[in-house]
């Protein structure tokens, strides 16, 4: 192991609790004059919040996945209001959506002036307007993270717009929130989350910072994602996976993802999927395949005493084995009820693109091993059906 020497960035500000969420309008007071509101299908749902806001504002309503089409039209709406304060009160959608537009408000131009790989790539030079994240999944971690996803159906490709200036100025993350989302959101956000602790816990780019966050969120996503599945109303369960989230993000923003992630951002350029379902697919087969490339090519790698640690960690047993570790993957993302990627819509003649793209995504570049052709293959029919 070599001496750590690392880099760490997040939200200026983080406040996590139960019911904190009523801090919101303290928390932005003196920011601005005009705030863009960004909420996921019903914002009724936060009435009592917004209700409460100390400046008056615009609601967007962000159903899906946001694409380049619609930031562009959050921006419009922005610029006309004068809007100087971003807040975004939903999923990772609603999330995303208002990191890039923040970012897009206080930049000027045009989503495609910034985006990586599908746009122009420019950095972005100027600081966000002033933005409030508060996740109402626990998932994404987007509101500790420094880069906003945007689908482009014309390229059939996801990508990032992306810059320091980008962390949110607060993070408010209160469990409570969560309490209301759906047994599919909390399965496919939460093993979301799993994997944003697996990842960077098993990615040559871990630090001892990123090391302890992504130990604690394997820890408490083991103990709590079933049973916050089963009964959505149990706060422990609730809190454990915020906590999850936030943990992941922390995690992902300052170290790097793998295999899963590589492969999920790609296809969910071409199918209209939950990024977490696809994940999930994804995740046991991505162990599976990387442990066996790791035995058979880096026998002596950290990452392979890291996957055992997980293991231990998501069990809850200090005997299981990386064996055990996979079986509980296994066994979780089945009994969560998430299918394989044929029923998440990716087709057969897929395939070969997907592999084609994948291969080169930056997130593949954080798995801890590189891995051949014929084991993306193998990774994508055993995730398949
Ligand atoms: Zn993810």
């Amino acid at each position: 192991m070599t001496a750590p020497s690392f880099d760490f960035a997040t939200a200026h500000r983080l406040v996590f609790g139960a019911g904190r969420a009523t801090e919101l309008p303290s928390l932005i007071d003196g920011w601005g004059s005009r705030a863009l509101v960004f909420t996921g299908t019903r914002p009724e749902r936060h009435e009592q919040l917004l209700g409460a806001l100390p400046v008056p504002f615009e609601v967007v309503t962000v159903g899906g996945e946001p694409t380049v089409e619609m930031a562009r039209d959050a921006v419009r709406t922005g610029r006309t209001s004068g809007a100087d304060v971003v807040i975004a009160i939903g999923g990772g959608s609603a999330v995303d959506l208002g990191k890039a537009v923040a970012a897009l408000l206080g930049n000027g131009g045009d989503p495609l002036d910034f985006l990586e790989v599908i746009g122009r790539g420019l950095p972005i030079t100027a600081p966000s307007v002033p933005y409030i994240a508060v996740p109402t999944t626990a998932g994404t971690g987007s509101e500790v993270s420094a880069n906003a996803v945007l689908a482009s159906p014309e390229h059939r490709r996801k990508a990032s717009l992306r810059s320091p200036f980008m962390l949110p100025r607060v993070a408010l993350v209160d469990p409570l929130l969560t309490l209301g989302c759906p047994p599919a959101v909390t399965a496919s956000s939460g093993l979301d989350a799993l994997t944003q602790c697996l990842e960077p816990f098993v990615c040559p780019q871990a630090t001892p910072l990123t090391d302890g966050f992504a130990a604690e969120g394997l820890r408490r996503a083991g103990q709590s994602l079933r049973t916050a599945f089963r009964d959505g109303s149990d706060v422990p369960a609730r809190t454990d996976m915020a906590l999850a989230s936030l943990l992941g993000g922390l995690s992902l923003a300052n170290a790097k993802l793998g295999a899963v992630h590589g492969f999920a951002g790609v296809i969910g350029g071409i199918v209209d999927a939950a990024h977490g379902a696809v994940c999930a697919a994804l995740l046991a087969p991505v162990v599976e395949v990387n442990v066996r490339a790791l035995g058979e090519r880096d026998a002596g790698s950290h990452a392979l005493v890291r996957y055992a640690q997980a293991a231990r960690l998501l069990t809850s047993r200090s005997e299981a084995t990386i064996g055990d570790g996979v079986e509980w993957l296994r066994e979780t993302v089945r009994s969560l009820g998430i299918p394989g990627l044929a029923t998440l819509g990716v087709r057969r003649e897929d395939l070969e693109d997907i592999i084609e793209n994948a291969r080169t995504a930056s997130s593949m570049r954080g798995n801890p091993i590189t891995l051949t052709d014929t084991e993306l293959r193998e990774v994508l029919a055993t995730s398949f059906g």
